[in-house]
């Protein structure tokens, strides 16, 4: 069987199904195609079930991007305060956790659902569990026609082709490498893939430290030479997790040395120097667990192989400086991370110099398009990457 349609998007993740809702506004006649058996997969577990679907502080430094101006223009015309207009039209509250990000008050289906009530008003078609074979440009006399792709479902015809098959993260909901295999068939350019916003695994004998603390959450900073994150910082049985170990994983590659800032609220070797004075009794391990839970202060002083009953009057100023120094610039032993299995995202995909920043189409293909994060754009934790797979869409919706 073959259908026909002006728009074909590949994928029904945030970034297709925005793209169906803004091109279906123009009128424009849809068709999303997706092999999961649900729609919105990743909108539907994000955020803890709650979806941090934008965030107040939208701004282009929080995205990696071979070029970071790429992003600019789509964020601008699709904006956080669009998405909370259509969040606010369908009566779905909301609330910001931190530093602008903001979830929804109802579990994250109701985000899902929302972009379905929309596609429904605006009368595009929702093909599911369908797998795509093969994408092929038509022959030129098959106009307007561009392009036939093939799947389990029968044949369409398209004007535009929309990509909107995400990243490589959580293969178990639906993600495959699909985008970038199309990509290239049409010689398009790829900037290297890596998992981002993922947790570290550690060698093994900082992984016993870690894991002896498995659950147990601090406030800390980390540091690459580029860039540091303040946060929390989750121990883990394989290694290093949290809000702030996730952003800073986007900015680690091997043998890029993390350094972590254990007490970033403190000047450290006052704070010891003040303790000392004060509470010349007092073993290390108590002056720690004034700022840490007691696990943790012991479990340190352990790894560190620091001397568990001496006292802090015992201390001389070197040794002082060089504890404070430890806790303030801990570089653990990086294995690797998790990898795409718990991975948020995916750095890297369809080089941006491919695409016109206005509409995403493909510089080189007429009515190919590429959206949200199969594009060399990643976002911070906080809601960026939603944004991104709204704006992008948006954009491209515009166009197609
Ligand atoms: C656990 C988790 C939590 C997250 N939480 C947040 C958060 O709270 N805030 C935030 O901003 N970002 C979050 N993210 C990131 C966010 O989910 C993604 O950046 C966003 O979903 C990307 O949208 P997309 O439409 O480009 O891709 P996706 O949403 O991944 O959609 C891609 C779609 O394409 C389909 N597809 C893939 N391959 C094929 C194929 N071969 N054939 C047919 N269909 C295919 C998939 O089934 C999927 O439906 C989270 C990610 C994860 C994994």
């Amino acid at each position: 069987m073959m259908q026909t349609t002006q728009v074909l998007i590949l994928g029904a993740g945030a970034a297709g199904l925005m793209c169906a809702i803004s091109a279906g506004q123009r009128k424009r006649q849809v068709i999303i195609l997706d092999h999961a058996s649900r729609a919105g997969n990743k909108i539907r577990i994000s955020g803890g079930g709650r979806c941090n679907f934008t965030n107040y502080f939208i701004e282009p430094e929080a995205y990696l991007s071979n070029n970071p101006h790429f992003c600019k223009s789509a964020l601008s015309r699709y904006t956080q305060w669009d998405f909370i207009a259509l969040m606010e039209k369908h009566g779905l509250p909301f609330h910001e956790k931190e530093a602008g990000q903001l979830f929804s008050d109802r579990k994250a289906q109701a985000i899902v659902d929302m972009l379905l009530a929309e596609i429904q008003e605006v009368g595009a078609q929702l093909s599911l569990e369908t797998e795509i074979y093969t994408v092929i440009k038509t022959k030129e006399n098959q106009s307007p026609y561009r392009f036939q792709v093939t799947t389990s479902q029968g044949d369409y015809l398209c004007e535009s082709l929309v990509v909107a098959t995400g990243g490589l993260s959580m293969p178990a909901l639906g993600a495959s490498a699909l985008g970038y295999q199309i990509a290239q068939e049409f010689g398009l350019s790829l900037v290297p893939q890596r998992a981002a916003l993922v947790p570290f695994t550690l060698h093994p004998q900082d992984k016993a430290f870690s894991a002896s603390l498995a659950g147990l959450s601090i406030n800390i900073r980390a540091h690459t030479a580029e860039k540091s994150f303040q946060g929390a910082l989750l121990f883990t049985h394989r290694g290093l997790s949290g809000p702030a170990i996730l952003q800073i994983s986007s900015y680690w590659q091997a043998g890029v040395p993390v350094s972590i800032h254990l007490m970033p609220d403190i000047d450290v070797l006052k704070a010891l120097k003040e303790a000392r004075q004060a509470h010349p009794k007092w073993e290390l391990k108590t002056w720690l667990a004034q700022y840490w839970p007691q696990r943790l202060a012991k479990a340190w002083c352990d790894y560190q192989n620091w001397p568990a009953s001496v006292t802090l009057s015992e201390l001389s100023n070197l040794k002082l400086e060089s504890y404070a120094q430890t806790i303030q610039a801990w570089v653990p032993n990086i294995a690797g991370t998790e990898g795409y299995r718990t991975a948020e995202v995916t750095l890297g995909g369809i080089d941006t110099d491919e695409l016109s920043s206005k509409s995403m189409q493909a510089k080189q293909v007429e009515g190919l398009y590429f959206i949200g994060e199969v594009v060399d754009v990643s976002g911070h934790l906080g809601g960026f990457n939603f944004q991104w797979a709204w704006s992008s869409a948006w954009a491209a919706g515009e166009y197609v």
